[in-house]
């Protein structure tokens, strides 16, 4: 079963010291969409899609404010659609989409998978139908889900795993995908886990935004720091969850690879061991 780390579009503001916590003030920063492709025995598995080809034809509708802020660059080369039809498969190969949670940088490609059932937290998919007046900018569901994408809900209930909550998805696949509820930055946040052989990889989403906040002690960049404040729905939830993370990276780090959506170090360092693993 083969792994593909993809960068499914960037984010390039200024600030790069305070966002990624090295370079230059004036420097613009690194910012990733670290997405998954799974190769099952029956078809791919997406989990988070990034930007999709929409965002990149018409990035204004990704909103005025946003845009300012961020700088987001959406564009058709970094699409999954694109990455996945250069490592030879097409739209429809697409079975599963799994969403850490349904912000416009990790859904905008759902429109270019339409036959795909899309699986999220339940709690997750609630906010996004039924967004508050503060959630309207975050889900963009007119331009992203004008298709009515194939929803598969899931609640907790399920398992334990490593001490988290947790609930097996796809278990008709050869490929063991759970979630594993983070919540905190959007109301049904939730981390994926995902089998890699001996061991395991978490995608924790945009339970927090840079590496070293899962380190011992902590430490986060000004401008993420404040940008994670911001948009938490439950500040509280998200550092305790953040403060669980940590645990679990202190205590099975050996046996489970975690990594958050947007640090482009943490995707390196995932390519990098996708890569010796592939030539072993
Ligand atoms: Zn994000």
């Amino acid at each position: 079963m083969r792994i593909h780390h993809l960068s499914c579009g960037s984010f390039c503001p200024h600030g790069r010291r305070l966002i990624n916590g090295d370079g230059g003030l004036l420097e613009r920063a690194s910012v990733v969409c670290h997405c998954l492709v799974v190769e099952t025995d029956d078809g791919l598995v997406l989990v988070d899609t990034g930007f999709g080809m929409e965002d990149a034809r018409n990035p204004r509708q990704l909103g005025a404010a946003f845009r300012l802020l961020m700088d987001p660059r959406p564009e058709a080369a970094t699409t999954a659609l694109k990455q996945i039809e250069a490592l030879g498969f097409e739209a429809g190969d697409v079975k599963h989409i799994v969403a850490t949670h349904l912000d416009l940088d990790h859904a905008g490609g759902l429109p270019d998978f339409p036959e795909a059932e899309v699986h999220v937290f339940a709690p997750e998919l609630a906010a996004a139908l039924h967004p508050t007046l503060r959630a309207r900018t975050r889900y963009i569901g007119g331009a992203h889900w004008k298709h009515s994408p194939r929803w598969v809900e899931h609640d907790t209930g399920g398992d334990e795993w490593f001490g988290f909550e947790s609930v097996r998805i796809l278990p008709g696949l050869d490929a063991e995908v759970l979630l594993v509820p983070l919540v905190g930055h959007s109301r049904g946040h939730t981390g994926v886990a995902v089998k890699n052989g001996d061991g395991w990889l978490l995608h924790c989403g945009d339970a927090y935004f840079n590496r070293k906040e899962v380190t011992t002690p902590p430490s986060c960049p000004a401008v993420m720091r404040f940008f994670q404040a911001v948009m938490a729905i439950d500040g509280a939830a998200r550092r305790s969850n953040q403060e669980r993370l940590r645990e679990l990276v202190r205590t099975h780090g050996d046996e489970v690879t975690t990594f958050c959506a947007h640090d482009p170090h943490q995707l390196e360092l995932a390519r990098a061991r996708a890569a010796e693993a592939a030539a072993a």
